[in-house]
């Protein structure tokens, strides 16, 4: 065993294992030494505002050579698997499509879980109505099951107008992510948890978000590559999300500290993940 974060006056020990064949215990918690599937959170992990972080490609690179089923997740429900496939590539990381698993994608299958074929008033972009049309779905504003809201770079205030008269009408209200703002090179944008407040305080109605820290979206992804929980690890870079509902789905979390989380910020959750790594580079000896 390396020791790579060794903090014991705070309490927090990570520690990366070799491949033992068995599994390790730290610090109390049971780690698994030979995980046969991986979920990687996308922004913060593999990629920072578009450029890649180091040794993501390494680690993508073997999760492939050694055949293990993996999904790259992201909150995001504006592109579509092939548009994010391509903003990779653009980055140096080769991801294909059907390695991908969006907010957008959880929220499609929850939909068809609930009601196949039904119908949505939506609000997104092409990531989202994609989806939902591939599950089935049709897409109206006249009566239709569901209001769908997901992220868009143009909220029309006609369109929010339209959400909020259906919701009142009787349609559900469903919301493929609560982030409030998302991430711009000119400072945050409004994402679709501020206007689902909106529509909220409106209509006096709470939407049912999908997308993290909804354990849903892990267990959807499990699903989508027949993973089961017992032998699947979750990387993100966020405690409040990734690391919360990694738990919560059963998984081996796994904190980087590339992303918006400090050995410091750790301290101050109830929780801890498995394993604390400065980097993705560090998660390639565990594949
Ligand atoms: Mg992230």
């Amino acid at each position: 065993m390396t020791a790579l974060l060794d903090r014991p006056e705070s309490g927090i020990r990570a520690v990366l294992s070799g491949n033992t064949g068995a599994d390790d215990v730290v610090e109390g918690r049971t780690v698994r030494t030979t995980p046969q599937c991986w979920l990687t959170d996308m922004d913060g992990v593999l990629v920072r505002e578009e450029h890649a972080l180091p040794g993501a490609a390494e680690f993508l690179q073997c999760l492939i050579d050694k055949q293990r089923r993996f999904l790259v997740l992201t909150n995001n429900s504006i592109y579509t698997p092939r548009d994010l496939a391509a903003r990779l590539a653009r980055s140096g990381l080769d991801v294909p499509e059907s390695a991908i698993w969006t907010s957008a994608l959880a929220t499609a299958a929850f939909l068809v879980d609930q009601l196949p074929g039904g119908s949505a008033y939506v609000i997104g972009e092409a990531g989202l109505t994609t989806a939902l049309h591939e599950a089935g779905y049709t897409l109206t504003d006249a009566g239709p099951d569901f209001v769908v809201l997901g992220e868009t770079r143009t909220y029309s205030f006609e369109a929010i107008t339209k959400a909020i008269r259906l919701i009142g009408a009787g349609a559900r209200f469903i919301a493929t992510n609560p982030d409030v703002t998302g991430p711009s090179a000119e400072g945050p944008l409004p994402a679709t948890g501020s206007v689902a407040a909106l529509i909220t305080k409106a209509t006096g109605r709470e939407p049912y978000f999908v997308g993290k820290p909804n354990p849903m979206m892990f267990r959807s992804a499990l699903n989508r590559i027949e993973a089961h929980s017992e032998s699947t690890v979750m990387v993100g870079d966020r405690m409040d999300t990734d690391v919360v509902a990694g738990i919560e789905a059963g998984l081996e979390t796994i904190l980087v500290l590339t992303g918006s989380t400090t050995i410091d910020d750790v301290e101050r959750y109830p929780f801890r993940p498995a394993r604390i790594l400065p980097s993705i580079a560090e998660a390639i000896d565990l594949i």
